[in-house]
């Protein structure tokens, strides 16, 4: 069976805690590796070379860093079939989608050729008599990246690339379940240029986190995964005088109006809910039609297209539609949770807990699920069930329905479908989520925005990537300055070369 590495100081390294864990291909239920689980000893030498490391690198012109970056980008395009093929074989996602995970993260990158701009300070000529100030950004030092198993490309690259641009060294804790694509970007970030040691990817599980948590050298923590992870990190990392921004999960609710175009929404909360098996922080699990055959109608429209869906193994071609959910732990949840919901009162229009594929009867494949008639006091609501599951809770008016996602504790996206400009910008301005859709279900701002959520689906300050990233993985120094009068009072005005 393969043994997967760490990535540390430019070269793969074989773990030596004697701890690892088992990486599944979802597909098939199989074992296909096994990943070291780092060892606190193995950790801190990881960081005590990033730091060493982080001194060039720190002092690099940001122009010339910019140019790894642009190096990465060009690497990243060229290996997308490995990158996407590395990530299908461990996640279970489509090709396609797999693809679009790298897409998103290497639009960061791109973002991230700019960094000198995002760098800059700010000047202010004669703030008193003769009496300058501006303000530099420079880098933390050694940060740490966090990330979870849902998104093995874009979330890395979402930390490594503007935590690298700005300067600092970074340990990277990938998602022990998926952690064979960070590898292989350890590896083009190497061959782009990067120096040995700036990036470190260091495997493991909660040893490994907590030693990342109360080391010193650690500068900031840059964390996504669960809700009660992204708090616990969040509150260790603070209490450590670490700068810490922790995303969390998600309960994403779309607000379908009387108005709205029915086939249109019906399309966007097929992809939205159940595309990579409803594995996204951005997925729609819950749909909120306004009105009474606002719902009938939806439900109609929904039933069919469920039918339609394609669920298989990513070997299987690029028209199916969502592969298996990441471990039997987690089917066996999202089939609990589907329980739970029938026993609870909920109405199950399709039932997706017996599905089976020929072939692949060991893998951990759940069929697509629609609830209607789901209240707030269900546990398919209040839970994120990180599943093909979608609910339908029926609202009676817009306020209501308004009322269900301000009241949720989630707060990473949210859409509305209508036709009723006043309604969607009423809708935008009041609503306490991250990010907003108008007639666009999964508002996944570009890279030159950011990405964050409310309540408590983030904990810390700053989003991800565009100008908060720069912010985040820098801080501010500024700079009084008084030149006395002197040389130009009797001085030598002949041009000649600086001695
Ligand atoms: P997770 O919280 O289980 O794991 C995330 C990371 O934390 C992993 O690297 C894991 O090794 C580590 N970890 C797990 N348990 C830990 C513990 N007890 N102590 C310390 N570290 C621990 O999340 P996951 O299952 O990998 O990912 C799915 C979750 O991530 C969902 O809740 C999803 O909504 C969320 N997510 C959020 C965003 C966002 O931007 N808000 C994006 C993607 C995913």
């Amino acid at each position: 069976m393969q043994e997967l590495t760490h990535f540390i100081d430019g070269a793969h390294v074989k773990g030596t805690s004697g701890r690892f864990t088992d990486v599944y291909n979802p597909a098939t239920g199989e074992v296909q590796a096994r990943v070291p689980l780092a060892s606190p000893e193995e950790l801190k030498a990881a960081i005590a070379s990033a730091e060493k490391a982080q001194v060039g690198w720190g002092a690099t012109n940001p122009q010339r860093r910019a140019r790894v970056m642009m190096k990465f980008g060009q690497l990243i395009n060229e290996n997308m079939e490995k990158l996407a093929e590395a990530i299908s074989r461990e996640h279970g996602k489509t090709l396609p989608d797999a693809k679009g995970d790298v897409q998103r993260g290497l639009e960061v990158v791109e973002v991230c050729m700019g960094a000198p701009h995002m760098l800059k300070g700010e000047f202010t000529d004669d703030g008193g008599p003769g009496i300058d100030l501006y303000s530099l950004r420079q880098p933390l030092g050694v940060v740490a990246g966090i990330t979870p198993f849902n998104f093995p490309a874009m979330i890395p690259l979402w930390k490594m690339a503007p935590a690298l641009a700005s300067g600092n060294a970074m340990i990277l804790k990938p998602s022990e379940r998926t952690p064979s694509c960070s590898l292989l970007l350890a590896e083009l970030l190497k061959e782009a240029g990067l120096p040995d040691g700036v990036l470190q990817v260091v495997n493991g599980d909660k040893e490994a986190v907590d030693t990342i948590l109360d080391d010193e050298t650690i500068q900031a923590v840059g964390f996504v995964g669960s809700t009660p992870i992204a708090q616990y990190i969040y509150g260790r990392a603070a209490t450590n005088g670490k700068r810490a921004q922790c995303f969390g999960g998600a309960k994403n609710h779309m607000i379908i109006m009387p108005d709205a175009d029915m086939d249109k929404a019906a399309d966007a909360l097929v992809g939205a809910g159940f595309g990579a098996a409803g594995e996204r922080c951005m997925a729609i699990s819950v749909a909120v039609p306004v009105g009474q055959k606002t719902a009938d109608t939806l439900i109609e429209k929904l039933i069919p297209r469920i039918e339609k869906l394609k669920v298989g193994p990513y070997t299987a071609g690029d028209d199916v539609d969502y592969g298996p959910v990441i471990t039997s732990a987690a089917r066996d949840r999202i089939k609990g949770l589907i329980d739970s919901g029938v026993d609870q009162g909920a109405t199950l229009v399709r039932d997706g807990r017996d599905f089976s594929l020929q072939g692949y009867e060991d893998g951990f494949f759940v069929g697509p699920t629609l609830f209607d008639n789901v209240t707030p006091e269900m546990d398919i609501y209040k839970e994120e069930i990180f599943g093909p599951v979608l609910s339908q809770v029926r609202a009676e008016t817009y306020e209501d329905a308004l009322d269900l996602v301000v009241k949720n504790q989630y707060g990473t996206g949210t859409a509305i479908y209508t036709a009723d400009g006043d309604t969607a910008r009423d809708f935008a301005h009041r609503v306490n989520v991250g990010m907003v859709g108008i007639n666009f279900p999964i508002p996944v701002p570009l890279s030159y925005f950011t990405f964050g959520g409310w309540k408590k689906s983030a904990f810390g300050d700053l989003n991800q990537y565009g100008p908060d990233a720069f912010r985040f993985y820098t801080k501010t120094k500024t700079v009084t300055a008084r030149w006395f009068s002197g040389i130009k009072d009797g001085g030598e005005f002949n041009f000649k070369a600086m001695d």
